[in-house]
């Protein structure tokens, strides 16, 4: 189903997995997808080589097996730097073979010899996804992305990105709804009309909140660093605090109206199972 459709009839819940890596195999990546189905997402978004971990090709197997055998809608990610024309095209045509009609459309992170070749920005990719007929998301940013001067650059960046033919947004991580609620009244300011769905993830250790907030530029609020300082040296206690913000986050971005919540699951069904519950209870998703 395009999401597009989805984001028009209700309020979305979904996921985002990541595709196999080390030593998770395929079969038990899909074993993943399904159990977080047992929620009932509207969708599952798998990752392109996220964080350059060189995991891409499995983007497209995942997201077939997703649609085909876990029976739920697929959105495939893709990032364009250091892709050509033919890689892109290459990819498109597995995409559409798998069934797959949900694209992610991004720019990918910049790193050493990953230059741009056709695409240099995710508003130039946009349009070439379109026009293979896809239904076509971007990524967006509350806090502004780490590479732009200021939010005010970024969100005129990201109206050229809607005009280019996004149908949706999803935002990149954030910790204090404030932040959120702000972008999205400057982003209906920006004439940016389409629904935006937001990304929340739970943080599960110290170490993880640093390193993921280091590579997006988020930032960290007193509040998850009093939650930390109460859960201590203890791991079950810091992935327990971080579970329980991210619920108490998604239960008043439910209850503000927002179009969707996108869960940055990490793999993990516990977490998949914990927001529904949590949305559940609040009244957002039904039982
Ligand atoms: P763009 O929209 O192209 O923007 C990149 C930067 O360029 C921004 O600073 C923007 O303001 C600026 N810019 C845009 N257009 C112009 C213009 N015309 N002129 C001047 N400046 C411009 N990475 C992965 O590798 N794999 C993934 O699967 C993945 N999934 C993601 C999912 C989500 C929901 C999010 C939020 C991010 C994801 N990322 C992933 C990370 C993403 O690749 C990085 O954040 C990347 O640095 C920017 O991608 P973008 O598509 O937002 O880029």
């Amino acid at each position: 189903m395009r999401i597009s459709d989805i984001l028009a009839q209700r309020q979305s819940f979904s996921f985002e997995i990541f595709p196999p890596k080390g030593d998770l195999s395929v079969e038990q990546a899909e074993d993943i997808a399904k159990e977080l189905c047992a929620n009932q997402p509207d969708w599952i978004s798998v990752t392109f080589s996220a964080g350059g971990s060189g995991n891409s090709e499995r983007t497209a197997d995942i997201g077939r097996r997703i649609e085909r055998s876990v029976g739920t809608t697929a959105l495939a990610h893709l990032t364009c730097l250091g892709s050509s024309r033919a890689d892109v095209d290459a990819y498109t045509r597995r995409l559409q073979s798998a069934g797959i009609e949900n694209v992610l459309a991004l720019r990918g992170d910049r790193a050493p010899g990953r230059e741009a070749i056709d695409f240099t920005y995710a508003s130039d990719l946009i349009p070439y996804l379109k026009d293979e007929g896809f239904c076509v998301g971007g990524a967006c940013y509350p806090e502004g992305h780490v590479e732009c001067e200021s939010i005010s650059q970024d969100l005129d960046n990201l109206k050229r990105k809607v005009d280019a033919g996004a149908d949706f947004l999803v935002t990149q991580l954030f910790f204090d709804n404030e932040d959120f609620y702000r972008f999205r009244e400057l982003c209906d300011r920006k004439r940016i009309k389409v629904p935006i769905v937001c990304g929340i993830m739970p943080f599960t250790s110290v170490s993880q909140l640093q390193r993921m907030t280091f590579n997006c530029g988020a930032s960290i609020p007193a509040k998850v660093v009093k939650r930390l300082v109460a859960a201590g040296d203890d791991p079950l206690a810091q992935q327990r605090a971080g579970i329980e913000y991210a619920c108490e986050q998604v239960v008043d971005l439910g209850n503000n109206g927002v179009d969707g919540i996108h869960i940055y699951s990490m793999n993990r069904p516990q977490i998949g199972r914990a927001t529904h519950d949590a949305l559940v209870a609040s009244g957002y998703l039904s039982a």
